[in-house]
């Protein structure tokens, strides 16, 4: 039977009373939403007028159309799929961002040995496609999209900025990191604009600023594993960073009693079996985007392992197990709960 849900898994609030307060009296909060890449992205932010909130907010969500226009893998015309048509010949250069995303691609990758790679995408499609139809993929078809998948055949040269498909027929889809870089690009305008004390949510991809006005961070909960809509287990307090929750509460494949995620394995070319939901913490929301994915393919020990050895990362991991639902979470991990903080 084909399922599949589109539910926010983070819930958002406002601030928390605290200190911090510049001229609390001076701003006030205005809050927008706008669809985009297929997801809804959402900004709040205090701003001193409605003018200003609405002007900023307006160049915010353009930017997010621009970076879709580059990153999308559904538009033929984007920047990214015509790169794609170029697999196997010479290098092409790239604008910045997308040399930018490709290059946090390739450090995620290489963190997570390649459990998080960009170019899985002739493996993705397939399970796509399995989503659409109702029918499992052929191993046949699974094995043969596995043979173009290799984050190390994508060549990247910063001197003259190009990227380089060392495999004819390479496909690329950036679903595991755009919606972080897009969510930081939407911050960075609206600092452009004077405005500090802001969030921008893409879906389940969070980036914030300075907290708000009356608060010392941004209260952000993460919604429960087997209930996405029921009210948050634990919530986050969280200034200039990056929070991301991935997993397949929206999005699943299943059949004959077996569960398959959107986020596939790209060493078996598998979609991740059972629940699983991944939030990670970090300086920005391209790097929290970029580390959720993979530790759902990697699983507690091998996760948890890469989210200790760097110290701007922390990470709460909730797996569906025979044992039943097992919790864990990186040592910095309970530095950023709200309880902790208060
Ligand atoms: P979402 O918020 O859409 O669930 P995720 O950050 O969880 O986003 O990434 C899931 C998406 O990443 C998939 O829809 C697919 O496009 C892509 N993807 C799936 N598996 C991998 C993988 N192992 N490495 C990189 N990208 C992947
Ligand atoms: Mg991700």
């Amino acid at each position: 039977m084909l399922k599949h849900v589109t539910i926010s898994l983070l819930i958002l609030l406002g601030g928390l009373a605290g200190v911090n307060a510049l001229h609390p009296a001076d701003l006030h909060r205005y809050e927008f939403t706008e669809p985009h890449m297929g997801t809804r992205f959402r900004i709040v932010l205090y701003a001193p007028d409605e003018a200003t909130a609405k002007k900023a907010a307006k160049a915010a969500f353009a930017r997010i159309a621009e970076l879709n226009a580059i990153m999308s893998d559904y538009q033929p015309t984007s920047e990214l799929m015509r790169l794609c048509e170029k697999a196997g010949g010479p290098p092409v250069e790239v604008s910045a961002d997308l040399f930018e995303i490709l290059r946090k691609s390739a450090e995620c990758a290489k963190l997570s040995d390649g459990a998080f790679d960009v170019s899985s995408s002739p493996v993705v499609r397939l399970w796509r496609k399995a989503r659409r139809t109702g029918e499992m993929p052929k191993a046949e078809a699974i094995k043969n999209a596995l043979q173009l998948v290799d984050y190390r055949k994508i060549k990247l040269d910063p001197k003259g900025r190009t990227v380089q498909l060392m495999m004819k027929g390479m496909l690329l889809d950036l679903g595991g990191i755009a919606k972080g870089y897009a969510a930081d690009a939407a911050l960075a305008v609206l600092h452009r604009h004077g405005i500090t004390r802001a969030l921008v949510a893409a879906g389940g991809d969070i980036a914030v600023g300075d907290a708000p006005p009356d608060a010392v961070g941004w209260k952000v909960g993460i919604a429960p594993l087997k209930k996405p809509d029921a009210p948050p287990v634990h919530y986050l307090l969280l200034k200039n960073a990056g929070v991301s929750t991935a997993g397949d509460s929206e999005q699943f494949f299943e059949i004959e009693g077996k569960r398959y995620s959107h986020i596939i394995d790209p060493k078996t070319g598998y979609g991740v079996i059972g629940r699983r939901s991944v939030t990670v913490i970090a300086p920005n929301a391209t790097t929290s985007d970029g580390f959720d994915t993979p530790i759902c393919v990697m699983g507690i020990e091998r996760g948890l392992k890469m989210i200790e050895s760097r110290d701007d990362l922390a990470a709460l991991l909730v797996f569906e197990t025979d044992k039943g639902i097992i919790t864990a979470q990186s040592k910095r991990f309970a530095k950023y709960l709200w309880k902790e903080a208060k």
